[in-house]
């Protein structure tokens, strides 16, 4: 069995960014920047902008903290956005959600410039995404792909199934799988809350994507002999975090899996740091 070990495979990718970064700014070139808006006080959310605030400190990317009180104007926020897609040396803005009550999340995130949309929510990105076409890709199903890419995880022609159909993990999660650049090509299904024989679907999958938010869902009767299961949720439990497959249970039968925590947590800050590294090079012309 293969542990698709994301904390590792995250400092990996921090590391090559931060070489990258590095040899950029030695050639006078200005270093990315990226924009956190936090609205409000939830615990959660704080922590979330904390850790992504070092993680972009840690490979020299500028981190602009934003935190706006919790009893905000839509216009305020709104306004603010505005004001940060207009200027220069703001390569990525990230809204982070969820928004109080209130407020309407994605009025805000339509309002971001596609071309900042690190966060890969704006409709325009998840547009290309659905034509195959470059932009920003959503950093927690960008994050699996890349981690199922480094441990040379095939997926071409195999069976995929995907639990959750969220716009930020289960629907571009599917996106990619059938199709992303030279990787990919799995044949892909996607279960939800009303799809009947479940259990059976996930039985028949080479590799299982488990986004639903439900503490161990995924049982060992629902896994195939050999399968690589991708474990995306985060469930905060009396036993502390757990993800939405029962690890224990199902590590002995399948072929690869990702702990909780671990495993794609840490990969979806690396990608938001791909992502406004990417977006920098955008802005300067340097993109390949
Ligand atoms: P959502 O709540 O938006 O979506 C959950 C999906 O699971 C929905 O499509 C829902 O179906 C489906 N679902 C819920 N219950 C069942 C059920 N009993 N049977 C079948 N399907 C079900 O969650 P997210 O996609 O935002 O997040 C999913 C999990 O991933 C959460 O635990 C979240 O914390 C975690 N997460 C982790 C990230 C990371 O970096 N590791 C990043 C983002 C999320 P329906 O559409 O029919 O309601």
């Amino acid at each position: 069995m293969i542990l698709l070990d994301g904390k590792a495979t995250a400092a990996a990718i921090r590391s090559e960014l931060k070489d990258k970064v590095a040899a950029q700014e030695a050639r006078g070139i200005r270093t990315p920047g990226l924009a956190v808006i936090l609205v409000g006080e939830d615990p959660a959310s704080q922590v979330y902008v904390r850790n992504k605030e070092k993680a972009c400190e840690n490979v020299g990317i500028r981190s602009l903290a934003y935190r706006l009180p919790a009893d905000s104007t839509q216009d305020a926020v709104e306004g603010l956005i505005r004001e940060l897609n207009a200027r220069d040396d703001v390569d990525g803005i990230l809204l982070q959600l969820p928004l109080p009550k209130g407020l309407d999340s994605q009025a805000c995130l339509d309002l971001i410039a596609p071309d900042k949309d690190v966060d890969g929510f704006h409709p325009v990105n998840m547009g290309r995404l659905a034509l195959g076409l470059p932009g920003f890709a959503p950093c927690t199903p960008a994050g699996v792909i890349e981690l199922l890419r480094r441990h040379n995880v095939t997926t071409s022609g195999k069976r995929a199934v995907v639990i959750g159909r969220s716009n930020i993990v289960g629907k571009p999660m599917a996106m990619m799988l059938w199709g992303y650049g030279d990787f990919a090509n799995a044949t892909v299904t996607v279960c939800h809350s009303r799809t009947p024989e479940l259990a059976k679907l996930c039985a028949e999958a080479d590799i299982l994507v488990a986004a639903i938010g439900r503490p161990h869902f995924v049982t060992a009767d629902m896994v195939k002999d050999g399968a690589v299961v991708v474990d995306v949720g985060i469930n905060r439990t009396d036993d502390g975090l757990v993800g939405d497959c029962d690890f224990a249970a199902i590590k002995d039968k399948v072929s690869a899996i990702t702990p909780v925590p671990g495993g794609v947590g840490p990969m979806t800050i690396a990608m938001l740091l791909v992502n406004t590294v990417k977006a920098c090079e955008n802005h300067l012309g340097l993109a390949n």
